[in-house]
């Protein structure tokens, strides 16, 4: 199940039909999110007797699986979420991909599925965006949203690991994901359901972990929230994640706080990221545990100046209110905080290319 050390090779087989222009470029001015899809796709199939093989660009379209295909009983499958960035100079980017990259393995280990080198999912990043690259729109808040994926697809209904499995990766441009900006957002506090538990799979990028979460999702929606917040599974008083998001709270001393990495939350890239734009500026960052009681207490009380989410999608997302069956903690229609305001502004401004990337986070995926 290790990363196979020959390098992948991709056949290209270009499509007949890619999408007429003057579709595309509709398209392009409100893509929205997750809606619409390029004219091709990466494959690669895996079998535990040949590895990975058969590398290829193929036409964007349907998969043809049996039903018995072990993904679709199981839900043995592990999934990323990247951008790809057009700057000012027409060159197309994305953003530290190698730590997609090795979330990706970590998570496929998890989920008992194989591994696919750093350098093998690099390419096919690289293969799919240059095929599509005039899918990849320009201006601030736009993007090409990739993504990679690794099924379990082994015509078998008994439960073990599959011995047939295959890799995908799908584009699809997006847009601004807020309608009028960013907007700061109410978060629900679920008392009733956990997102992930000690020894789960929580730290993994998984779709399993998605369904689990839809239910209370839409339980914060029917009480005006926009994302639910995950307390731990063990005691139920400590903040995990919001949605699919990482939290951060900025507290009047100027320390910036986040949940520890405890194996039950998923550690994002923009949460990593942002720590490292929040130490640069001179903030003291925690890592630690946090009482949900901290968080309303703190937001009331006024110890707790700013909240924020972050993940690949929105990026930064602010966060004004916290509600739950007890009560109503600070209030939706609040300015966003110029913390938030000005890491959003520094991390988006290195993906599109007008602030200095000071670490080389930035790779290029036209050349
Ligand atoms: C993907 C994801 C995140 C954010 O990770 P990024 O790398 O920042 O996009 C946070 N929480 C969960 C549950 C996720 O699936």
């Amino acid at each position: 199940m290790t990363a196979d050390a020959a390098p992948l090779s991709f056949q290209r087989h270009l499509t007949e039909t890619p999408a007429p222009t003057k579709t595309r470029e509709r398209i392009l001015t409100d893509p929205g999110f997750g809606r619409h899809f390029t004219d091709h796709m990466v494959a690669v199939d895996w079998s535990s007797d040949r590895g990975w093989h058969d590398a290829r660009l193929q036409p964007y379209g349907p998969l043809e699986m049996s039903p018995a295909s072990a993904v679709l009983h199981y839900g043995q499958e592990v999934f990323e979420g990247l951008k790809a960035y057009r700057h000012a100079d027409g060159s197309i980017w994305t953003f530290r991909p190698e730590q997609n990259a090795a979330r990706l393995q970590r998570s496929a280990r998890r989920l008992a599925l194989p591994e696919l080198s750093t350098a093998d999912f690099l390419e096919s990043l690289r293969v799919l965006v240059s095929a599509d690259a005039a899918w990849v729109p320009s201006g601030a808040e736009r993007s090409l949203y990739l993504r990679p994926f690794i099924i379990a697809n082994e015509t078998f209904i008994g439960v073990r690991p599959a011995r047939v499995a295959a890799y995908y990766a799908i584009a699809s441009p997006a847009g601004f994901s807020f309608d009028e900006g960013v907007k700061p957002v109410s978060i629900w506090v679920s008392t009733e359901f956990s997102r992930a538990g000690r020894g789960g799979t929580g730290a993994a990028k998984s779709g399993g972990n998605y369904a689990a979460s839809l239910l209370p999702q839409q339980e914060a929606q029917r009480n005006g929230c926009a994302q639910v917040l995950f307390a731990d599974a063990e005691t139920g008083t400590r903040v995990d994640e919001v949605g699919s998001m990482n939290i951060f709270f900025l507290t009047r001393e100027n320390s910036l706080v986040t949940p520890a990495a405890s194996g039950s939350i998923l550690e994002g890239i923009t949460r990593d990221s942002v720590i490292q734009l929040a130490r640069d500026r001179g903030l003291r960052v925690d890592e630690r545990d946090v009482l949900i009681s901290e968080l309303c207490d703190g937001l009331a009380g006024g110890e707790i100046t700013e909240i924020f989410a972050t993940g690949t999608a929105g990026v930064i997302t602010p966060i004004a209110q916290v509600k739950s069956r007890e009560g109503t903690w600070g209030r939706v229609d609040a300015a966003v905080g110029p913390v938030t305001r000005e890491l959003r502004d520094e991390l988006t401004g290195i993906q599109h290319g007008h602030r200095a990337d000071r670490y080389g986070w930035m790779w290029r995926l036209d050349e």
